[in-house]
C-alpha cells in the first residue's frame, strides 16, 4: 500500500484552502477571509477548535477502521449586502460511524466592526412572536410539499420566540432565508430545512431600513377615507358587525344604505367568498369600512390542528392583503370559537359580539330591527350577516331608529379608539361598554 502524505495550504484573497491527507485522516478546510481582524479571528478560531478536537479524536484511536479515513471537512456559504456579511460555515467530521455535522453564523457589518443578530433587524418584541409563527407555519408547509409531516410540537418548539432558533438566516432576492439544520429536528433524516418567507410578510417585522421591495407582489395599498371621530366623543356608540361575507348584491345594498346615517360598519369577511365578490370588498374599504378576518372556511377552529388553523387564517390574510393592500388585524372566529392558542397563533384581536340578531334565521326586517333597538345600548357590538337582503334592511331600520336616540355607528377600531382601548391579542371584545 503507497500512502501519499501531502499537505496544500493557499491563501487568495478572500479565502484560506487547506488540503491535507495524512495516513489516517483527511483534512479540507475552506473558510473566508474578510480582512477585518474580529470577525476573521473569530471564524479562524471557530474552524480550529473543531480541527484539534478532531485529531485529537483521531489520535486516540486504536483499531483504525480499513475502509476509509477519517475525515474533517469544513466549508462555507457567504452572502453579503452593503457592508454586512452572512456566514455560515459548514463543518462535518468523520471518525467512524457517521459524519456529525455542525453549523456556524456570523452576521458581521465590516464598516461599523460589528457582530449582528437577528434583533439588528426585527423593528420590536412582538416581531419575535410573529416570525416564530411564521417560522411555525413556513416549516409545515414545507413539510406537507414534500409529503412529509413534521410533528407539530417539535416544529413548536424549533420556532419559539428565541432568538437562538433563528441564528442561519439570509436575505434572498425572493424572502428572508432561515435554514434549520436537519440534525437538530429530532428523527428527521430528510436534510436540512430551508424555509423562505416573502418580503410581504417579513417586511412588518423589520425595521424600515431592512425591508425589501418585491415587485411581483408588492400593491399599492388603497387608502380609505377617514373620518374626524371629533364630534362622537360625546355620542352613545354602536358597532354593526357583518359576517360571512362579501356578497356582491347585499353587500353593495348595504353599503349604500350606510351613507345615509354616515354609518361605518365591520366586515368580517370568509376567505373563499373574496375572490369571486373582489370589488365590492375593495368598495368598503375605500369607503372608511374595516375589513377583518372570519377565516377561510367557516371550520370550528377548535377542532383544527394549529397547522389547519394557521391555513383558515393566514390564507384570508393574504386575500384581503391582495385585494385592499393591508392585511387585516381583527379576527371573527367561526361561531365564535376560540381558545388561548388560537390567540397566539392568529396574532389578531379577537372580536365577539354583545347583540345577536339571529337574522340568519329569523330573516325578517322588523324582528331584526327590534332586537337591536331594544338591547342597545352604548359601546354594543352587533352580529349580523350580509349574505341576506332581510338582514341589510333589518340594519338600516334599526340605525334609522337608534340615531333618533342619539346614537352613531362606527367601527370596532373606530369604537376601541373612542373608548380608548388598546387592543390586545389575548382578550376576546364582547363589547367596549363602560
Ligand atoms: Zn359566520
Amino acid at each position: 500500500m503507497i500512502l501519499i502524505v501531502f499537505f496544500i495550504q493557499h491563501q487568495s484573497k478572500h479565502e484560506i484552502h487547506i488540503l491535507k491527507t495524512g495516513k489516517y485522516y483527511q483534512l479540507k478546510i475552506n473558510y473566508p477571509l474578510l480582512h477585518s481582524k474580529e470577525i476573521d479571528s473569530e471564524i479562524k478560531e471557530y474552524v480550529y477548535k473543531n480541527k484539534k478536537e478532531f485529531l485529537n479524536k483521531v489520535s486516540k484511536i486504536k483499531n483504525i477502521e480499513k475502509s476509509g479515513k477519517y475525515d474533517f471537512i469544513v466549508q462555507y456559504q457567504m452572502s453579503h449586502e452593503d457592508n454586512v456579511y452572512h456566514i455560515r460555515l459548514e463543518t462535518h467530521v468523520y471518525t467512524g460511524e457517521k459524519y456529525i455535522r455542525d453549523d456556524k453564523s456570523f452576521h458581521y457589518d465590516v464598516k461599523n466592526k460589528k457582530f449582528l443578530t437577528l434583533n439588528h433587524y426585527l423593528k420590536d418584541e412582538s416581531s419575535l412572536e410573529k416570525l416564530s409563527l411564521l417560522s411555525y407555519y413556513y416549516i409545515m408547509e414545507y413539510g406537507q410539499n414534500i409529503g412529509k409531516s413534521f410533528a407539530e410540537d417539535i416544529v413548536k418548539e424549533k420556532t419559539i420566540p428565541n432568538i437562538e432558533n433563528f441564528i442561519h438566516f439570509d436575505f434572498k432576492p425572493n424572502g428572508f432565508e432561515i435554514l434549520f439544520p436537519f440534525y437538530e429536528i429530532p428523527n428527521w433524516k430528510d436534510g436540512d430545512i430551508k424555509i423562505i418567507i416573502p418580503y410581504n410578510e417579513i417586511n412588518e417585522l423589520l425595521k424600515p431600513q431592512y425591508q425589501k421591495k418585491e415587485k411581483e407582489i408588492l400593491k399599492e395599498p388603497i387608502t380609505p377615507e377617514n373620518r374626524n371621530l371629533g364630534k362622537y366623543k360625546n355620542k352613545k356608540l354602536i358597532a354593526f358587525t357583518f359576517d360571512d361575507g362579501p356578497s356582491t348584491s347585499t353587500t353593495s345594498s348595504l353599503l349604500d344604505g350606510l351613507r345615509k346615517y354616515d354609518a361605518k360598519v365591520t366586515f368580517f369577511v370568509l376567505g373563499n367568498r373574496i375572490e369571486a365578490n373582489e370589488e365590492v370588498l375593495k368598495r368598503a374599504y375605500k369607503e372608511g369600512h374595516v375589513i377583518g378576518s372570519h377565516t377561510y372556511n367557516h371550520r370550528n377552529l377548535l377542532l383544527l390542528s394549529d397547522y389547519e388553523r394557521m391555513q383558515e387564517i393566514k390564507s384570508t390574510n393574504d386575500l384581503i392583503e391582495h385585494v385592499i393592500g393591508i392585511k387585516p388585524i381583527l379576527l371573527r372566529p367561526p361561531y365564535g370559537n376560540i381558545n388561548d392558542d388560537i390567540k397566539k397563533l392568529s396574532h389578531m384581536h379577537t372580536v365577539q359580539w354583545s347583540i345577536d340578531t339571529l337574522d340568519w334565521k329569523n330573516k325578517d326586517k322588523e324582528v331584526i330591527a327590534n332586537e337591536i333597538v331594544e338591547k342597545a345600548q352604548d359601546g354594543a357590538i352587533v352580529l349580523l350577516h350580509d349574505l341576506y337582503q332581510t338582514s341589510v334592511d333589518g340594519a338600516l331600520l334599526a340605525m334609522e331608529r337608534l340615531e333618533a336616540e342619539g346614537y352613531a355607528f362606527v367601527t370596532i377600531l373606530e369604537l376601541a379608539r373612542l373608548k380608548n382601548i388598546d387592543l390586545d391579542y389575548t382578550t376576546s371584545y364582547f363589547n367596549f361598554s363602560n
